[in-house]
């Protein structure tokens, strides 16, 4: 293995990543950060009929969002570059032809319509020891009739000639080790002639090679690729340098058996990527985990945990914690469920954990839109007395608007309820005695109003439901002298008299 801890995340950029891939570029980051190494971002784009634009600028925004920084990329550059495949072209074809020297693998003329032909006649034709020797390949033409084909223009692909029966083991660090009978394989196409571009195969243990790469930290879905990944490190005669695998189980649905899909968020009504996307071609919009409402933090935790833990129950953990904790030997190898329940809990914690300071930030534009003009103090106190309530910034507004705004209708249910015969008469009671106090404070509120329910003998649930209607509209909020000590004396007077004059007891 080479020296130093090097891991890449390798998208192909086909459109937005999914949450399970931002959950393997986070494994990758935790794994080098935890061990001093380098963190690589490698556009894998050689399939250019699945390149979508802006897919690449997508993923740099979401990885950045979420505070995973790369050490090289397309997006910085690095001892390494280019990092971007389409750019390094000209590196592989050499690589291509290593292997043919070494005839370890072939060429292949096969059209497309001989391959559906072939498929058609044969079933379960596999392209491979058992029937290569019937194809049009370099195998089983002259040496002068491959020569004149391809001085001739016709396309072909270079093959990798896989050797039947023989025990291929894939170590993998979370699932031991993983035997395959190379027999299951085909002979994989390894470059097109049509495009002068390897395929997704080649190119990634050639720049795995290059790049220095000790560990390959990626999806369940990639195992089936892996012994075809270990024999061409064979063939290359890089046994020795060869990364490390680990394969991440997958992020199962929420409810019933089966790979976590975009058609799951949906339907249950939550996000699958984590910035929204616009499909450049339908104009589709799919929701993002940022516009949702979800502080990176608690993104980061939430897929932390899906897959990994550290061992006990401890749940709430920094990036730095994580970075602290993690290992792959703790990856299970089981499919985790998207518990998106767990993903809103994580958020709420998340906004108890931030000061009130920073969550007043993040409400401001939310009251700017209402065309509320409040000094970020008063609502750094606001956020203080309500974001215990809410899992999301946005939801903010629905628990404290009664700071900002006065009621301007009254709940129809808890006037019902609440406003009895004689509120009229004791809310107005109620404001005189709001008019002498001069303490305005929470607590000698209280103690003032308390005094003067007792001694008028007054049912202090019946005056405080009554008062909090008046206040609030409604019967929510926190504490009911917290509101008033905010919003201050002279509004608390204004909002008992609008209330006496306007609920008509139901
Ligand atoms: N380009 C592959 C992907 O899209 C990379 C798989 C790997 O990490 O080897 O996930």
């Amino acid at each position: 293995m080479f020296q130093k801890v090097r891991v890449r995340f390798a998208p192909s950029p086909t459109g937005p990543l999914h949450i399970g891939g931002v959950r393997t570029a986070l494994y990758n980051y935790l794994f080098a950060k935890k061990n001093g190494g380098d963190f690589i971002l490698r556009i894998e784009d050689t399939d250019s009929q699945r390149f979508v634009p802006g897919a690449e600028e997508y993923i740099i925004e979401a990885l950045t969002w979420l505070g995973l920084k790369f050490d090289e990329g397309t997006h910085l550059g690095g001892a390494y570059a280019p990092y971007r495949q389409s750019d390094r072209k000209d590196i592989y074809k050499k690589y291509v032809d290593v292997l043919l020297e070494k005839g370890a693998a072939y060429i292949a003329f096969d059209t497309p319509e001989e391959l559906d032909a072939k498929r058609a006649a044969v079933s379960n034709f596999q392209y491979d020891a058992s029937t290569r020797s019937e194809m049009r390949n370099s195998l089983t033409l002259d040496k002068s009739e491959v020569q004149r084909l391809i001085d001739g223009g016709n396309q072909y692909v270079v093959r990798f000639k896989i050797e039947a029966n023989r025990e291929v083991i894939v170590n993998d660090i979370i699932r031991g080790e993983v035997k395959y009978n190379s027999s299951v394989l085909d002979d994989k196409v390894l470059y097109k002639s049509a495009d002068s571009l390897p395929t997704y195969h080649l190119a990634n243990i050639v720049d795995d090679h290059l790049m220095e790469i000790t560990h390959v930290i990626r999806g369940e879905e990639w195992l089936p690729s892996a012994p075809l990944h270990v024999l061409l490190y064979r063939a290359f005669g890089w046994e020795d340098t060869m990364p490390q695998f680990a394969h991440l189980p997958l992020l199962l649905k929420p409810e019933g058996n089966g790979k976590l899909s975009k058609r799951d968020g949906d339907r249950l009504g939550f996000p699958v990527f984590p910035l929204e996307w616009k499909d450049p071609k339908t104009g589709e919009i799919s929701s993002g985990y940022r516009e949702s409402g979800y502080l990176p933090e608690a993104v980061v935790n939430f897929l932390a945990l899906l897959g990994w833990n550290p061992g006990n129950d401890q749940e709430i953990m920094s990036m730095e914690d994580l970075i602290h904790l993690f290992s792959l030997e703790k990856c299970s190898k089981s499919g985790a469920k998207f518990d998106y329940e767990k993903g809103k809990w994580f958020n709420h914690q998340y906004i108890q954990l931030k000061s009130d300071n920073e969550i007043a930030d993040l409400f401001y534009p939310i009251l700017e839109e209402k065309g509320v003009d409040m000094s970020i103090d008063y609502i750094t106190s606001v956020v203080g007395l309500v974001k215990e309530r809410v899992s999301f910034v946005k939801e903010l507004w629905d628990q404290s608007s009664f700071f900002f705004v006065a009621p301007t209708s009254y709940d129809e249910k808890v006037v019902k309820k609440r406003w009895k015969e004689d509120s009229p008469v004791q809310m107005t009671e109620l404001a005189d005695i709001i008019k002498g106090i001069d303490d305005f404070s929470s607590a000698h509120q209280e103690e003032v109003i308390k005094g003067w329910i007792e001694e008028k003998g007054y049912h202090l649930g019946n005056i405080m439901n009554a008062f909090r209607l008046a206040i609030v509209g409604e019967s929510k909020g926190p504490h009911m002298f917290d509101i008033t000590a905010a919003i201050g004396k002279e509004e608390t007077i204004a909002r008992l008299e609008k209330a006496v004059n306007e609920i008509k007891p139901l």
